[in-house]
């Protein structure tokens, strides 16, 4: 058995025969035509008919790759439509009376050094692009098929990378598996397959010879076997076998309700760190977005983001969520999150100081950016915001003060905005405490298990030592949540779940039973965790 190792793209098992992509080499031959006219008209025919290819290709990477991936091949149809392009072709074949495939070839190659040769990156990288669009005419007058067909069998692909077109063509009912010498965890082969679900690897160094061995690839650990000894392909198999069960009962699940058999409804939502993550949500059926991380849009800056930066990416997800709920949590920066320009004073005990809210309050000028820039986005979507690490009433009262300040600047600015939910996140156990009173304050709570648990049991969430006492089930920690829960309802507001804790499925059932109302948990938790609402009978 011979094991290669690579960097995994997306988990998952593949077990069966390895195939090298080779790539279609055209091989052109000069030769002499009589009629040049005729000649002319059968590179038209090949040009249209390549051209009905590029749409066709088009249309099918739309449906599975998405737009950007599809652009590629609106972009190679306009080489065919350019000008200069085809009077080169033509000319070539009239002024030295040769065949189309010739004139092509020299047409495509003059294009691309002529573009290579640009300083502008994107001119350069068109350079590929005039080569792929003319070896596609070349395959169209010379007969060869270029449909990616692999043969009958589903096999495990390997190549040193593929190029869009060559991905789009490939019939994806017969590729179990991704296997590429080159690419990058964001090349295009990976997100093709992280986009069909299926196991792949990058940078896997394998040899010609393994061409048609049977093998079996493991895509989380990235390791690629040929010719698998028994007890492998046996721990393999069983595997595989599970993960499709799994797999299988998860799709069921999409479009289901988060339903208990005794027909408790509540939401279920996941937590995002940005606007990237928000195709992931769509894909897992989330009900909305129950925590946006929304200091990510600060640690990726070398400066506080603009008031317009940051309303544009509360605008773009709250309309990617198209009407579902968009609960922004406002600025949790400090403690384990840091960002050089806010020039925080170095702290022995960070995850009890200067973070958050604290920052927020210290300096209503970044806080009100904030705000300005979330109401403004309010007004395109549902969108809820919450606030971190609260620990008192007046907290909540000053904070409030602020927002009605931002409102009134809004209204005499006669900008629009949207009704906004207000939330507190209840992660310290003083919030816990005050929960009663703080409820009428507020429109919702959620609860932020990862810090509760943190200064509940005081072990330090960034500190290995103290993981082993770090017991997330720990009984202060779940009379906490149902205390949150109880009086939270008391006094009005709705109780939600967004830190880790909400993902146990082992609690599932535990957090129903409390009354919880909505659970925010990763986008690739969200199926398992509605499976495990329906298999809950409260009646019980
Ligand atoms: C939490 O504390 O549980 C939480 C959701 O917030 P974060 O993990 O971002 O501190
Ligand atoms: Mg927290």
């Amino acid at each position: 058995m011979l094991e290669i190792t690579g960097k995994s793209v997306f988990g998952g098992v593949a077990i069966g025969p390895v195939k090298i992509y080779r790539k279609q080499e055209n091989v052109v031959k000069r030769s002499k035509v009589d009629d040049v006219e005729a000649e002319v008209t059968r590179f038209d025919a090949a040009k249209d008919t390549a051209k009905q290819q590029l749409s066709a290709l088009h249309d099918k990477a739309l449906k599975e790759v998405g737009e950007t991936n599809a652009a590629i091949f609106e972009a190679h149809r306009m080489f065919l439509e350019d000008p200069g392009y085809l009077d080169s072709v033509y000319n070539i074949i009239r002024t030295q009376s040769v065949n189309a495939e010739v004139a092509v070839a020299t047409t495509g190659d003059n294009y691309a050094e002529m573009l290579a040769a640009m300083d502008d990156d994107y001119m350069k990288a068109r350079s590929a692009d005039v080569r792929d669009v003319s070896n596609r005419v070349i395959s169209v007058l010379q007969g060869n098929a270029g449909d990616g067909s692999l043969g009958d069998e589903p096999v495990i692909l390997l190549a040193d990378d593929l190029a869009p077109s060559e991905t789009v063509q490939l019939d994806k009912s017969k590729v179990l598996s991704f296997v590429t010498r080159h690419g990058s965890t964001n090349s295009h082969t990976a997100i093709l397959a992280r986009t069909m679900g299926i196991p792949a690897i990058i940078g896997a160094d394998f040899a010609e010879d393994i061409d048609g061995k049977p093998g079996i690839v493991d895509g989380a650990l990235g390791k690629l076997f040929i010719d698998p000894d028994e007890e492998t392909l046996q721990k393999y198999t069983k595997q595989k076998a599970e993960l499709d069960e799994k797999k299988r009962l998860l799709q069921e699940l999409k479009g289901k309700e988060n339903v208990t058999k005794d027909g408790r409804k509540i939401n279920l939502y996941a937590n995002i760190g940005g606007v990237g993550d928000v195709a992931e949500v769509l894909e897992n059926d989330a009900g909305g977005i129950g925590l946006f991380r929304s200091e990510f849009l600060y640690l990726k800056k070398d400066d506080y983001p603009t008031e317009e930066e940051q309303f544009e990416a509360y605008r773009k997800v709250a309309q990617m969520m198209a009407g579902k709920k968009v609960i922004i949590r406002t600025l949790d920066i400090g403690a384990d999150k840091q960002a050089d320009y806010f020039h925080l004073d170095h702290e022995d005990n960070p995850a009890m100081g200067f973070r958050a809210i604290r920052i927020c309050l210290k300096r209503p000028e970044i806080f009100k950016t904030q705000l300005r820039a979330i109401f403004r986005a309010s007004y395109y979507g549902n969108i809820a915001i919450m606030y971190p690490m609260i620990i008192s009433v007046d907290e909540v009262k000053r904070i409030k003060e602020i927002v009605a300040e931002v409102k009134g600047e809004l209204d005499a600015a006669n900008i629009p905005y949207g009704d906004v939910e207000q939330g507190i996140m209840v992660e310290t156990p003083a919030a816990v405490i005050m929960s009663e009173e703080l409820a009428q304050e507020v429109d919702f709570f959620s609860i932020g298990t990862n810090d509760l648990t943190q200064y509940t049991l005081a072990c330090d969430r960034q500190n290995a030592a103290v993981e082993d006492f770090a017991d997330t089930h720990h009984p202060a920690v779940l009379r906490s949540i149902e205390t949150t829960i109880k009086n939270g309802h008391k006094g009005g507001a709705w109780v939600g779940i967004c830190g880790e804790l909400g993902a146990d499925t082992s609690l599932t059932e535990t957090f129903l039973r409390m009354g919880v109302d909505e659970l925010s948990v990763s986008p690739s938790r969200i199926l398992s965790v509605r499976d495990a609402i329906r298999k809950v009978d409260l009646s019980k």
